[in-house]
């Protein structure tokens, strides 16, 4: 179909990188039965989009990551890696390379006791040529801004910077794809900040992005917002919509960023703040 309207036309075509095709995922649980993770989920990601995922715990978000790379394989429907199809084992390599996952916990991720190995480890693995492995890590290193970090030993960094050289050792895979799991969870704020900072950088830069995240401002920054509920996806859209919807995210049990809690508490106390502000800086530039 082609849109007759010239300026609709100019509008450019974002093809999907990932496509989540009517997925149910099921756990089998010991003494028999299964647990149901995900039960017909359609989901598409888009070239150079950040997308938030959030939900309660054990809504599925782990399970909707963990298929995003093939790291598991749906029960039923298909996950497809811009084409390739996840069930294809031969393709796995590829797959990998193309949608990379940084978990929660950065001390699962480490691998070598120097930074500089830490990160070469995925491109070592691929067979590749030692000048090409150092020009990979220098890279991923200046994407992090941690040129600082190279010869530090991993388990002594703070954790945003443990964080940090794990995406770095994503990203010297070049992958087109980064799926971060609740991966500032477990940083102090002044971590989280850093790795969002690199987020963001990411994604200016065109790397598509999926970000699950139980921060709802960090939700708040990204393109889009899926939101899981119970296996399914519950709502689905733009962070203005999403948090404009108060009655919805109520039911859901979930709340807006901070911010707009603060901006609507001082609205009940008679400041005429405008609007919804999902960042400090629309807070700011909302205030009379
Ligand atoms: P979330 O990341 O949103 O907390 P998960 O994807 O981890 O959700 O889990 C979704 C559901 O699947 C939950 O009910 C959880 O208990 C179940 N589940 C997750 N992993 C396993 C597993 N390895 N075995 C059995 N059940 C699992
Ligand atoms: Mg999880």
């Amino acid at each position: 179909m082609t849109h007759a309207n010239g300026a609709l036309g100019a509008t450019p075509v974002r093809p999907s990188l990932l496509e989540v095709r009517d997925v149910t995922v099921a756990y089998r649980v010991p003494g028999g039965g299964a647990n149901v993770a995900l039960s017909g989920v359609a989901l598409a990601v888009h070239e150079g989009e950040w997308l938030a995922v959030i939900g309660h715990n054990g809504s599925g978000k782990s399970t909707l990551a963990k298929l995003m790379n093939g790291l598991l394989i749906p029960g039923r429907g298909d996950v497809i890696v811009a084409g390739m199809n996840t069930r294809e084992t031969a393709l796995h390599r590829a797959i990998r390379q193309t949608v990379g996952v940084v978990f929660q916990d950065p001390e699962d991720q480490i691998v070598a006791t120097l930074v500089e190995e830490d990160v070469a480890f995925g491109p070592e693995n691929l067979g590749l040529a030692r000048d090409e492995v150092r020009a990979l890590v220098q890279s991923a290193l200046d994407a992090i801004d941690a040129q600082d970090l190279r010869l530090r030993a991993p388990h002594q960094l703070s954790g945003g910077q443990k964080q940090r050289v794990a995406i770095a050792g994503v990203l010297a895979m070049r992958p087109r794809c980064i799926v971060l799991d609740e991966s500032t969870a477990m940083l102090d704020p002044e971590g989280r900040r850093e790795v969002l900072d690199v987020v963001a950088r990411l994604h200016r830069a065109g790397t598509t992005i999926v970000a699950v995240t139980h921060f709802m401002s960090e939700a708040a920054l990204a393109d889009r917002i899926v939101v899981l509920s119970e296996g399914r996806i519950a709502l689905e859209g733009v962070p203005r919509e999403i948090f404009g919807d108060r009655e919805r995210l109520r039911a859901l049990d979930l709340d807006v960023p901070p911010v707009a809690q603060v901006a609507e508490r001082a609205r009940a106390l008679g400041v005429g703040v405008r609007g919804l502000p999902l960042t400090v800086g629309e807070f700011v530039t909302a205030l009379p």
